[in-house]
């Protein structure tokens, strides 16, 4: 999509720190991290929110979660992470491009605000 900066980030239209790819799912740093590890994870595919997810759509948000593990493992997170997501402006959803925050590296709050 045209004017959704995380498809330029797939695109390598503008740059990120990307920690793993793969065929459906990039994750790279966030630019603005709220701690010691902040990776944001989307779907290559452009989705505004989870409202515009279609049944075709379902595999990706597994391949989400199995690459979190994979970076977590690989970072050395076993202690914990925490993968949040935000969905519409009521939770704070900034970028319409579906995402989620993993975050660790500190013992981080529950719940959040
Ligand atoms: P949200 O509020 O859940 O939509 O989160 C959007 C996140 O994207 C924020 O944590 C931002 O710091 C992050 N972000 C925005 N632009 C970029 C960028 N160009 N590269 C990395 N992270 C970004
Ligand atoms: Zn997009």
């Amino acid at each position: 999509m045209q004017d959704c900066i995380f498809c330029k980030i797939v695109n390598k239209e503008i740059p990120a720190e990307v920690v793993y790819e793969n065929d459906a799912v990039l994750v790279f740093k966030d630019i603005r991290p709220a701690a010691p590890v902040h990776l944001l994870l989307i779907p290559k595919k452009h989705i505004p929110t989870f409202f515009n997810l279609e049944e075709e759509d379902a595999h990706l948000l597994g391949e989400i979660h199995l690459a979190a593990v994979r970076v977590a493992r690989g970072s050395g997170l076993e202690k914990g992470f925490r993968l949040v997501s935000n969905c519409n402006e009521d939770a704070g959803q900034l970028v319409f491009h579906i995402h989620y925050h993993l975050m660790a590296g500190r013992k981080l709050h529950w719940p959040p605000g």
